[in-house]
């Protein structure tokens, strides 16, 4: 064989392979941002209730959105709806670069990219959150960022993926922290692992059925692997 010809194989190969990489063998982790991998509650609650001064709203009150789509629900119990996104993020996101990234997310991230596609799906808008990982090093180990700009709807945006990258629920869980996200993963039959450490505790995450619980951020990849384990042997795959 010529040198060219070998060289022209090893290229198909490395072709097919990344195909085959692509659709078969890579499981995706689907990541939420805020109360996952940023402690973000009080500032985010602090900047709502400030742009609200006509409501009386309290810290339950804004956790509460969480349950469900947080765009839809904060609509839902502010009557005068004067408050945009823009406003919102206009002051949010310089408290957010603030903010460190939870301890023991860096090196959870560094392990799991090894063996996973890492992909963050949030309601916060990307291009902050793609800076914020940037600037602690972070954004290497995500193939994408998904935020409140490519949809305010999670379970479109998780749509997207499966449709970007050919993959479906069985190639894919999500690690949130909100009964909101789960709820959203459900309609599209997406499982999740809950995180306990973030926005919602485990009685209120309980209530959306998570295939598993997360309490501590070193915890995130033992969990994954059991869940990934358990799944094997059910679906075989
Ligand atoms: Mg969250």
């Amino acid at each position: 064989m010529t040198l060219a010809l070998v060289a022209a194989v090893r290229n198909i190969r490395s072709v097919v392979g990344d195909k085959i990489d692509m659709k078969n063998n890579v499981k995706t982790i689907l990541f939420d941002f805020d109360g996952v991998i940023v402690d973000s509650f009080q500032p985010a609650f602090e900047v709502s209730r400030m742009l609200r001064p006509w409501m009386d709203f309290t810290e339950d009150d804004y956790r509460k959105c969480f349950e469900g789509n947080v765009y839809e629900e904060l609509l839902k119990i502010d009557k005068k709806q004067e408050v945009d996104n823009k406003q919102f993020f206009e002051i949010y996101i310089p408290k957010l670069f603030q903010l460190s990234v939870i301890k023991g997310i860096p090196k959870i991230l560094k392990v799991l990219s090894k063996k996973y596609r890492l992909i963050i799906i949030s309601s916060t808008i990307s291009s902050p959150i793609s800076e914020w990982l940037n600037r602690r090093g972070l954004a290497k180990y995500f193939s994408e960022i998904m935020g409140g700009d490519v949809h305010k709807i999670k379970l479109e945006k998780i749509r997207m993926i499966f449709e970007k990258y050919g993959i479906n629920s069985d190639d894919c869980v999500f690690i949130t922290d909100t009964l909101g996200d789960l709820r959203e993963a459900k309609n599209i039959g997406l499982n999740c692992l809950a995180v306990t450490y973030g926005f919602h505790g485990e009685d209120t995450l309980r209530k959306g059925k998570p295939a598993g619980f997360i309490k501590t951020p070193q915890d995130i990849a033992i969990e994954v692997e059991k869940y990934w384990n358990k799944y094997k042997k059910c679906h075989g795959k």
